[in-house]
């Protein structure tokens, strides 16, 4: 029998009473969303797709966390030193012989984001999509999910998206651009994981070929066509023996793993430039069926190529394509290219980014760090700042927007989007929607000042 929208919502029932504050998505920015606001007090909810939080974090395997220093400090703090801190403490986090605490294990990140989030009294819902929104008159007055009980509405008084690609903003009516200005994305990946590496042997290869690695407990080597890496030849004698295809050396990168002995995460294959819209299900559908046929070359390529990875394995692909760009929304400020080379400060300031624009382009070569030399950001104490109103959507009042999908233009997001901004623009997100419910306000009558007093409280640099 087939029920009509509304009687299914009946049959499955409310929610238990209004939450203060329901953050859509629980990925690297979501959860930390969701902790800052339960922090707080306020009745705090995450919804998420996946069965678990951390979102590209964890889903797509993506680790570690890219550093973001300027003058030799670190730019995030607050709850990415908790995080890490934790990481370390179960034996998922480790600092290597240069100090760089930033280096992680995704399957371990799941269970510090989850303790962290119940022990601050927030609420999550795994397995629910989120579907629709019920907007009144510029206020967001409930969610529309749907999980095995069906559709239901989930009601709370303020909002954040945290989907990566402005899945609420969007639904509630709120502007947004996606792509450049040809509306192409970034590439898309699918990273895996390869097991029983003998590292000793791989570390020292590396190194002999003019790849040094610190050690084999941390190492880090790639190889892109033309950038000049000691591995290309490899790969070249792999395409002429048809055990690669020419594109799979368009981006390959490795990464040791912390609590993990003998593995590697891979950066890669970069999947075929045709499908590059993450908001598209049918070329995620397609990403994935090529990606894996990629890693399939490139794990044939390590074995026979790479000495240390004769004997090894799959361990894992990413459950989730990784998604770098997809939609970003238009706020209240739109961060530009400009903002970022001139290192441009704002009173409302709630996060400071000194990351190279990395674009990994679907045609020709990206702009990178190189790129930007002579310019005040390339100065190693510099930083720009990000403005809290980049988190507030245009025509919504009571939705704030974290993570990669905030107001920037594509030039900018691509400085902006690694995870250490994504904590902190999650904490600031978290700790603004929280503010708005207890005060009864919308977002964009919160208290900035109180809002910067409170995370510098929480050891944020803003
Ligand atoms: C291939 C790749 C490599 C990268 N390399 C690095 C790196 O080495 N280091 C680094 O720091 N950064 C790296 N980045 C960037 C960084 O990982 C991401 O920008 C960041 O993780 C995005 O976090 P987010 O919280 O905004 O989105 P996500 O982590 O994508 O979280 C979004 C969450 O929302 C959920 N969701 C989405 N839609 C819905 C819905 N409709 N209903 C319910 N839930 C939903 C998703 O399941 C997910 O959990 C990389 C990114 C990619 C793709």
């Amino acid at each position: 029998m087939k029920l009509a929208a509304e009687e299914r919502r009946a049959r499955v029932g409310g929610p238990p009473g209004e939450w203060d504050v329901i953050v859509v998505g629980g990925g690297t920015a979501g959860s930390v969303t969701g902790i800052a606001s339960a922090r707080l007090g306020a009745r705090t909810l995450v919804v998420e797709a996946l069965g678990f939080l951390g979102g590209t974090a964890t889903g797509a395997l993506v680790t570690p966390f890219m550093r973001n220093v300027a003058g030799g400090k670190e730019l995030n703090r607050g709850l990415t030193d908790e995080i890490k801190a934790r990481l370390r403490a179960q034996g998922d986090g480790a600092v290597d012989p240069d100090g760089n605490d930033n280096w992680f294990n995704p399957e371990g990140l799941k269970f510090v984001l989850e303790d962290l989030l119940l022990e601050a009294g927030g609420e999550v819902l795994y397995h629910t999509y989120f579907v629709g929104a019920v907007v009144k008159e510029g206020w967001i007055q409930a969610v529309e999910v749907h999980n095995k009980a069906g559709l239901s509405t989930l009601r709370a008084k303020v909002f954040v998206d945290a989907t990566g690609d402005a899945d609420l903003a969007v639904a509630a009516g709120a502007p947004f651009q996606a792509g450049d200005e040809d509306g192409h994305h970034q590439a898309m990946s699918l990273r895996f994981l390869l097991g029983n590496v003998n590292l000793d042997d791989l570390s020292r290869f590396l190194t002999e070929i003019g790849l040094p690695q610190p050690c084999p407990s941390f190492m880090h080597f790639a190889m892109a066509w033309g950038s000049g890496s000691p591995l290309e030849p490899l790969f070249q004698k792999a395409v002429t023996e048809g055990v690669l295809q020419k594109r799979d050396g368009d981006y390959f990168q490795a990464f040791t793993v912390p609590g993990r002995p003998g593995e590697l995460a891979f950066n890669c294959p970069r999947i075929d430039t045709k499908f590059d819209d993450g908001t598209n299900p049918w070329q995620l559908s397609a990403a994935q069926v090529d990606g894996r046929r990629a890693i399939r070359r490139l794990l044939n390529f390590c074995r026979r190529y790479l000495p240390g990875c004769e004997e090894s394995y799959l361990v894992a692909v990413a459950p989730l394509v990784g998604v770098r760009e997809s939609r970003r929304i238009v706020g209240d400020y739109v961060v530009a290219l400009d903002d970022i080379l001139n290192c441009r400060m704002f009173p409302d300031s709630i996060c400071r980014n000194h990351y190279p624009v990395d674009i990994h382009p679907v045609r020709g070569r990206g702009r990178r760090w190189d790129d930007l030399t002579g310019t005040p950001y390339s100065h190693p104490d510099a930083f720009h700042e990000i403005p809290y109103r980049a988190l507030i959507p245009k025509r919504v009042n009571n939705l704030l927007v974290a993570g990669r999908c905030i107001s920037a233009t594509f030039e900018a997001q691509a400085s902006i989007r690694i995870q250490p901004n994504c904590h902190t623009l999650g904490q600031a997100a978290g700790t603004a929607a929280a503010m708005a419910a207890q005060n009864g306000v919308g977002v964009r009558d919160v208290d900035v000042s109180e809002l910067k007093r409170i995370l510098r409280e929480q050891g944020c640099v803003v």
